[in-house]
């Protein structure tokens, strides 16, 4: 896990992450993503600097691998001087060493964040589901600590005065603010009053934002009037011009649905929610059902 430097903001990452909930989906199925749907709870990974080091650090450990189903998994932690803020070793288990920067030693109220990005890597690792390079690996990593139900300790971790700031992981504070934001939407949780960092909370209501735009483009019904507009003109092109001669880099595509009426148009978007394509014909309303992630899509084609 990365430590220090400037802290990057915005969405830099942002098709990454979407990938990674995709791929969560796809590796976890529907059934163990919704088996997440409580979060860790703030009392159950609360670290004060007055409790005693070893034990906290151990009590913390068997939280997240409570929450992370790692039944036999046994985190063995310790702290050294080192560059990065943490690190794991991916072994064959059941027991996993974990290093921690000796400055948690004395910041003990983030060291759930930093257990919380190591201990994912060994679920990651357990299942079998990585992304190539190590850039997109740890993006996959934050996005999966995150949309399961422990990532919030690493938005909480961020904080800035005027002195210093401090970040924990890979994703921007927006980032890390939007997968918690569709966490939110997908299972109706409101994390807003487990943060102790003003700038955490910020940067969650900015992710918010963006992520309940994932659910206001066209062809959804809830898009916007410039949206609808945009869309109708590009499927009017469509229509007149053929699939292939629309406009590329939309959030939306046509095709031909294998013959050559204007009947067979159809039309491809991300789902809101896990980003998976969703294929459907061009002919007015449609509701539609995410098959990865069972939302329900109310369409105007
Ligand atoms: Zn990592
Ligand atoms: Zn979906």
């Amino acid at each position: 896990m990365a430590n220090g430097g400037p802290v990057v903001h915005g969405y830099p990452h942002l098709e990454t992450v979407r990938s990674a909930i995709t791929a969560l989906y796809r590796r976890l199925s529907y059934d163990t993503v919704h088996a997440f749907a409580t979060s860790v709870a703030p009392v159950d990974v609360a670290f004060a600097d007055t409790d005693d080091l070893y034990p906290g650090v151990q009590r913390v450990a068997r939280e997240l691998v409570r929450h992370y189903r790692l039944p036999d998994a046994r985190m063995i932690v310790s702290f050294r001087e080192m560059q990065h803020a943490a690190s794991v070793e991916l072994a064959a288990g059941p027991e996993y060493f974990i290093e921690l920067n000796d400055r948690f030693r004395t910041h003990r109220r983030d060291i759930g964040a930093a257990l919380a990005h190591e201990i994912m890597h060994v679920c990651l690792h357990r299942l079998d589901l990585t992304f190539p390079g190590t850039r997109d690996n740890e993006i996959l990593t934050d996005t999966a600590t995150t949309y399961l139900g422990a990532g919030w300790l690493l938005l909480d971790a961020f904080r800035e005065d005027g002195a210093s700031s401090q970040k924990l992981g890979y994703l921007t504070p927006e980032e890390f603010g939007y997968v918690l934001a569709k966490r939110s939407l997908a299972f109706g949780e409101s994390p807003e009053t487990w943060f102790t960092s003003a700038q955490a909370y910020t940067a969650y209501t900015q992710g918010l934002a963006q992520a309940r735009r994932d659910g206001q483009q066209p062809p959804l019904t809830a898009a916007g009037w410039a949206g609808r507009r945009r869309y109708a003109k590009d499927r009017r092109h469509a229509q007149v011009h053929g699939p292939q001669s629309a406009l590329p880099g939309g959030p939306y595509a046509f095709s031909s649905g294998g013959t050559q009426e204007r009947s067979g148009l159809r039309v491809a978007f991300p789902c809101p929610t896990c980003h998976q394509r969703i294929r459907v014909p061009v002919r007015g309303r449609v509701r539609a059902r995410c098959g990865l992630c069972r939302t329900v899509l109310e369409c105007d084609t």
